[in-house]
């Protein structure tokens, strides 16, 4: 089932996501709520497919209309394609366990209160205090566990919050309803199942105009149910007219629209899409799924603040948005290549001459700044080698991307045109670092990338791109460059790829680069690794190149010419990347289940061969005498396990079960062979 992500204007629970609930779980679809603090937030989100479609409250019926919004969608070419109502219906909500004797104060929306100053006439000792947004003090009294204060927000924010109704419906006024549009990038087509439209448009100034033109929908049978003038910002007293019709055929509303067309200045169909439900329950509520109530006498849970920062509230600018995509690969992924350090100018240019040529990257990368573990190696040219990238970005077009580790070097990058910056490994490990080179880059809109830390830390990975974020960048991505660990391998880096599945659920919005050069340290083992990441759903790759790999100043053993790259690219199984939907028909549930599948065959094999080995220590111990159960190196292998499960975030019994199975299984075989 296609899984659908809705924007809405608020917080979850809010009226906004009762009728993103109502209007798109009534298909069946399986969606979640992108919560968005403005309504151009909003439709920005479904304009640059961060949502698959948004939810956008446009009039009330004791408010009016919200005029703005018809401007929004108009400004970021949206479309209708739906129409819901909701009843508002105001409930009185706090922790469980309070009357409303316990309670001190009210947080709302100025509107919400004048809508229940009768109820709260009678309660006099309860202080009435203005907020932005209802459902968001639902919210607040949850996560901050506020007793004492109310908040009043539809029933949903009560599910959700898992607050106490305290009193239903303190509105004055029961015909309290809200219509809200689905939106999307994309119109309807024209089809029977619609009977009605929105459209906008202009006509002269002339005397008649307006009435000649509107009689062409009475000629055409077409009910017009609203009509309404909106100003043109910069043209006083000139108006947009918007106007809402239904019908019963919609031929007769195409025909009026070919009367219609010549007579107007200006033309805009919002959309055509099916008549929303008036005449709806006024306390309907639709089913939602919603974690179990707490144990009631349980302390509340406050919920764990690095959650409440980031997930699920992050505006992200769609990377298809601002990176070209390279031609040599499927255009779903992103694409970075270049040399490790700029060394001289001639080998910058020649090297994005030749990416360029074989189309295996459309970002260029290059250090120009090189921490190095060890002093007295080659640390870079410095400001030197960002005109030498200039050159190389007006003769190829590539992007250029520089990693920076200061607050100068930002602004060195940002005088010389540098596209996209990243914070490298050493980098991220230090959060003053990074905070600095955020503030530096705050304001501007260069891309940022994120690293992840020589230690195997998610909270520090995130907690960077919290930091680039919350200065405002939203060209944001990570990379996955490995880990240094104790454990044993043939990379430089250690993979520890569960550190970024972690990443990605947690924060899903933000693309995953795999960067295979620092993980593998030998260019050999690139396609091993880059194939895993791709298996895994990755957005794509950072990879070094240089025109003379061996010979290369840093990194030489891992750097391939950029025609060894295009080779090395047509070798690579393209799965879906994690996040994609010019893949119709391939769903996010998909994707992440053909990627549980690869991973379960790949531990059934490592399982095998596992206990191949095991046969061969069998037979040793057999040999030597000695006897098949080691208590002290059994004892030793579960500790491993468990610390390395701990760290990965595996619960410890489900590792001392897994292993016991194995180890019995192990002992089996070495008995009986
Ligand atoms: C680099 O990209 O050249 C680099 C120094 O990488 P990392 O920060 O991953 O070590
Ligand atoms: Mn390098």
């Amino acid at each position: 089932m296609a899984h659908h992500r809705i924007a809405i204007q608020g917080v979850a629970g809010s009226f906004h996501d009762i009728a993103a609930r109502r209007y798109f779980g009534s298909t069946g679809q399986d969606i979640d709520i992108l919560e968005c603090e403005t309504f151009d937030q909003l439709c920005e989100a479904v304009a640059n497919n961060t949502a698959t479609a948004g939810m956008m409250a446009i009039e009330n019926t004791i408010a009016g209309s919200i005029l703005p919004n018809y401007a929004l969608l108009q400004a970021y070419n949206l479309s209708v394609i739906g129409e819901t109502y909701v009843r508002i219906q105001h409930n009185l909500l706090a922790l469980p366990g309070q009357t409303i004797d316990d309670i001190h104060t009210v947080q709302a929306h100025p509107m919400a209160l004048l809508q229940c100053r009768d109820f709260f006439a009678k309660y006099r000792h309860i202080h009435l205090e203005e907020a932005f947004d209802t459902a968001g003090i639902a919210k607040k009294i949850r996560y901050e566990n506020l007793r004492g204060v109310a908040a009043i927000a539809g029933y949903l924010a009560a599910e959700l919050y898992q607050l106490d109704t305290l009193a239903e419906s303190l509105e004055s006024n029961k015909q309290n309803f809200t219509r809200f549009l689905a939106i999307s990038r994309t119109a309807n087509p024209i089809s029977r199942e619609y009977n009605k439209a929105s459209i906008g448009f202009r006509v002269a100034h002339t005397s008649g105009s307006l009435a000649d033109a509107l009689s062409i929908f009475k000629r055409n049978h077409i009910n017009l149910t609203k009509i309404q003038s909106i100003p043109i910002i910069g043209v006083p007293y000139e108006y947009m007219i918007h106007v809402d019709m239904v019908w019963d055929d919609i031929s007769d509303f195409q025909q009026a629209l070919r009367e219609f067309k010549p007579q107007a200045l200006e033309l805009k169909v919002f959309g055509v899409y099916k008549e929303g439900e008036k005449n709806i329950d006024l306390t309907t509520k639709h089913r939602i799924s919603v974690r179990e109530p707490d144990d009631p006498d349980a302390p509340h849970e406050v919920l764990e603040p690095s959650k409440k920062h980031l997930d699920g509230r992050m505006h992200i600018q769609s990377w298809r948005q601002w990176i070209p995509p390279a031609r040599a690969i499927p255009q779903d992924y992103i694409m970075i290549s270049g040399p490790c350090s700029a060394e001289t100018e001639e080998q910058v240019l020649e090297t994005a001459r030749r990416i360029a040529a074989t189309g295996v990257a459309s970002v260029y990368r290059a250090g120009i700044w090189k921490p190095r573990t060890r002093a007295g190696g080659f640390e870079g040219h410095g400001t030197k080698a960002l005109p030498w990238l200039q050159r190389a970005k007006a003769e190829t077009g590539l992007l250029m991307a520089v990693e920076v580790a200061t607050a100068q070097h930002v602004e060195d990058c940002l005088k010389h045109g540098i596209d996209i910056l990243w914070i490298g490994a050493r980098t991220t490990g230090n959060p003053f670092s990074v905070q600095d080179i955020a503030d530096a880059a705050r304001g501007t809109d260069v891309g940022m990338m994120v690293k992840n830390p020589i230690s195997p830390d998610l909270e520090l990975w995130i907690g960077g791109i919290e930091r680039v974020y919350r200065a405002g960048i939203n060209k944001l991505i990570g990379i996955h460059r490995g880990f240094s660990t104790h454990e044993k391998s043939k990379f430089r880096n250690h993979p520890t790829w569960a550190i970024p599945m972690q990443f990605r659920e947690r924060l899903p919005d933000i693309p995953l680069l795999n960067d295979p050069s620092h993980i593998t340290g030998k260019r050999e083992f690139l396609a091993e690794v880059a194939q895993k990441a791709l298996d895994l759903g990755m957005n794509g790759f950072i990879i070094e190149s240089h025109i003379d790999p061996d010979n290369a100043w840093t990194d030489a053993a891992q750097q391939v010419t950029p025609e060894a790259l295009q080779e090395l690219l047509a070798t690579l199984v393209w799965q879906p990347a994690y996040g994609t939907n010019t893949h119709q028909d391939t769903s996010k549930l998909d994707i992440l289940r053909s990627a549980i599948d690869r991973l379960d065959a790949e531990f059934v094999e490592l399982l095998a061969a596992r206990m191949h080995i095991v046969r061969e220590i069998g037979a040793y111990k057999r040999y030597h005498n000695m006897d098949i159960l080691q208590p002290a190196r059994w004892e030793e292998i579960m500790q491993k396990r468990l610390a390395q499960g701990g760290k990965l975030g595996l619960g410890e019994e489900f590792i001392k079960a897994i292993f016991a199975d194995i180890h019995r299984e192990s002992l089996a075989l070495q008995e009986s062979s």
